[in-house]
C-alpha cells in the first residue's frame, strides 16, 4: 500500500489553497463543501474565487507566513517553481501538501470519488493511472444506485432509535443486515420513506422474527442478458432462492447469486412441470421460511405471464413482494429482428394476444385481428400457426400480408422465418422452428429487408 486513506475532518478550520486561477477555485470548492475556512494567495485572484462564501483572499506572492494555523495546503498555480516551494515549506512545518498533478512534491494526494453523503467512496491509483481510476469509478457509479444516499440518510436517523431497542451488538448488526438489504431498503430506495419507517418499526416491535421473507417478481426480458434491468439485476445478486422457469436463458439464471438455492418449476406448454398453484404455493412456503425468493420470469411478469396470480397469493398472505418490470418478448424481439411493431406508413397500433387459451383452443376475436394497419403480435402462437392465417384471411385480410416467425429472439439461437399468410404454413414445414416463437402480422414486417442489424455480441 503505497498511500493510506483517510478521511479527514476539516470542518471550520483553516486551509490554504496558492494559485488565483481555473484550478484553484475548484480545490477551493471541494474544501469549502467540507465545511472548511479557505485562505486563498496568489498575485491575481480570479474575483469568482474571491467572492466564494468561506473563502479570505490575500493578494500577495505566496511566502512561509501564509501557513501560519494552517492544516492542509494545496498548491494550484501554473508555476512548477512556485509550487515547489509551497510543498517544501509546507513539509518543513508537517503540514499535508498537495500540488495538483505533480505527485513528486505531494504529501497526499487527492481521489476521485463516488459521492453517495453520507456514505463516500474514494478511489486512487496513487497516480499510476487515472484513466483506470476513472473507469473502476464509472462501474461503481452504475451498481450503486444513485439514492443510495437516502439509505445512508435514513440508516443514520435510526441509529440511536435501533440502539435503544436492540442492545445486543450481535443481533444489532443482524438486525442492520436484514434491515439495508431486504424490504426497508427496498422501500427507501423507491421513495416511500414512511412505508420504510412502518416496516423499521414493525421489525424493531418484533425483534425475534427479524428475519422476514419477502418476493421478487422479476421480469429477466427475452433472453439476451444485456436487456435485463439494473433493479432485476441487483435483486438478482441478493436472493437467497431462486425460482425460474424455461423462458429464463441460462446466461441469465447464472447471473444470480452465486450460493443461491436455484429451483426449476418448468412450464413449456402441456409439461408444465409444476402446475401454477403449486408454485404459487412454493413462493409462499419459501417466503414464510424467511429467504428473499427471486421469481424469475421471461419477458415482463405482467404480460401473458401469470404475475397477477402469483402476487394475489402473496398479497393474500402478508408477504411483502415487489414487481419489476421486464423488456416483453415483442419489444425485444422485433427490434433485434429489424421489425418496427408501428410505423407512419404500415401501422398505428399494435396488439398482443395469445395464441394458446386456457381451453386449447384458439378461439381469438378474429374481426378486432383481421383490421388494416395495425400489428399483430401472437405470443405462444406456433402451435396454432394454420389456424391464425387461415382465419385473418377469412376474417379480411389479403393473403400477401407480411408475417414473420422469430424463435429465441433476442438469443445466439435467433431465428427468423418470413412469409405471407397465404405462404408461411408452407415455409414452417420446412423450416421448422420451435418454440419459444413470436409471429408477427402485418405490413411492418415487411421493413425487416431494409432494417435488420448486425448483433456482434450475439455472434
Ligand atoms: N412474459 C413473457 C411472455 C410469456 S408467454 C413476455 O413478456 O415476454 C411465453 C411466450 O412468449 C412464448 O411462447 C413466446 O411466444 C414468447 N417469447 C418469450 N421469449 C421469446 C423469445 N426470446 N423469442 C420469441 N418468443 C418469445
Amino acid at each position: 500500500m503505497d498511500f493510506l486513506p483517510i478521511f479527514m475532518n476539516i470542518k471550520g478550520r483553516l486551509c490554504l489553497v496558492v494559485g488565483g486561477g481555473e484550478v484553484a477555485k475548484r480545490k477551493a470548492g471541494v474544501l469549502l463543501e467540507a465545511g472548511a475556512r479557505v485562505r486563498v494567495v496568489a498575485p491575481e485572484i480570479d474575483p469568482a474565487l474571491s467572492a466564494m462564501d468561506g473563502v479570505t483572499s490575500i493578494v500577495q506572492r505566496f511566502d512561509a507566513t501564509h501557513l501560519e494555523g494552517v492544516m492542509l495546503v494545496i498548491a494550484a498555480t501554473n508555476d512548477r517553481a512556485v509550487n515547489a516551494e509551497v510543498s517544501r515549506l509546507a513539509k518543513e512545518s508537517s503540514i499535508p501538501v498537495n500540488v495538483v498533478d505533480d505527485p513528486e512534491h505531494c504529501s497526499f494526494i487527492m481521489p476521485a470519488i463516488m459521492d453517495r453523503s453520507p456514505l463516500m467512496v474514494a478511489f486512487s491509483s496513487g497516480g499510476a493511472s487515472p484513466v483506470l481510476t476513472r473507469m473502476m469509478r464509472g462501474k461503481l457509479e452504475s451498481m450503486i444506485p444513485q439514492n443510495f444516499s437516502r439509505l445512508a440518510a435514513f440508516a443514520e436517523r435510526y441509529r440511536e432509535k435501533v440502539k435503544q431497542y436492540v442492545t445486543n451488538p450481535a443481533k444489532r448488526r443482524i438486525f442492520w443486515e436484514n434491515a439495508l438489504d431486504g424490504v426497508v431498503a427496498e422501500k427507501v430506495l423507491t421513495g416511500d420513506e414512511s412505508g420504510a419507517e412502518a416496516m423499521l418499526q414493525a421489525m424493531l416491535n418484533d425483534e425475534d422474527n427479524i428475519v422476514r421473507g419477502e418476493v421478487y417478481l422479476v421480469g429477466a426480458g427475452p433472453g439476451d442478458p444485456d436487456l435485463l434491468t439494473f433493479r432485476a439485476l441487483r435483486l438478482m445478486q441478493k436472493a437467497d432462492v431462486v425460482v425460474y422457469d424455461n423462458l429464463v436463458s441460462k446466461p441469465i439464471v447464472d447471473m444470480t447469486r452465486r450460493d443461491a438455492e436455484r429451483i426449476y418449476v418448468g412450464k413449456k406448454r402441456a409439461d408444465h412441470t409444476l402446475r401454477q398453484e403449486e408454485i404459487n404455493a412454493l413462493l409462499v412456503r419459501l417466503a414464510h421460511e424467511g429467504k428473499r425468493v427471486l421469481r424469475l420470469k421471461g419477458g415482463d411478469p405482467f404480460i401473458f405471464g401469470r404475475g397477477g396470480e402469483e402476487i394475489e397469493t402473496l398479497a393474500a398472505q402478508n408477504i411483502p413482494f415487489q414487481v419489476v418490470p421486464g423488456i416483453t418478448a415483442a419489444s425485444g424481439v422485433a427490434s433485434y429482428a429489424g421489425i418496427p411493431l408501428t410505423h407512419r406508413d404500415y401501422a398505428q397500433s399494435c396488439m398482443f394476444v395469445t395464441g394458446h387459451l386456457k381451453d386449447g383452443t384458439m378461439n381469438l376475436d378474429w374481426d378486432a385481428l383481421a383490421r388494416p394497419r395495425q400489428t399483430v403480435v401472437v405470443y405462444m402462437g406456433l402451435h396454432g400457426l394454420d389456424t391464425l392465417c387461415a382465419k385473418l384471411i377469412e376474417h379480411g385480410l389479403p393473403g400477401a400480408t407480411p408475417i414473420a416467425i422469430v424463435q429465441q429472439g433476442t438469443t445466439q439461437n435467433q431465428r427468423v422465418v418470413t412469409g405471407t399468410l397465404s405462404d408461411l404454413p408452407q415455409k414452417q414445414e420446412v423450416a421448422q422452428l420451435h418454440a419459444p416463437t413470436l409471429i408477427i402480422v402485418g405490413g411492418v414486417v415487411k421493413l425487416r429487408e431494409k432494417l435488420q442489424w448486425f448483433h456482434p455480441h450475439l455472434d
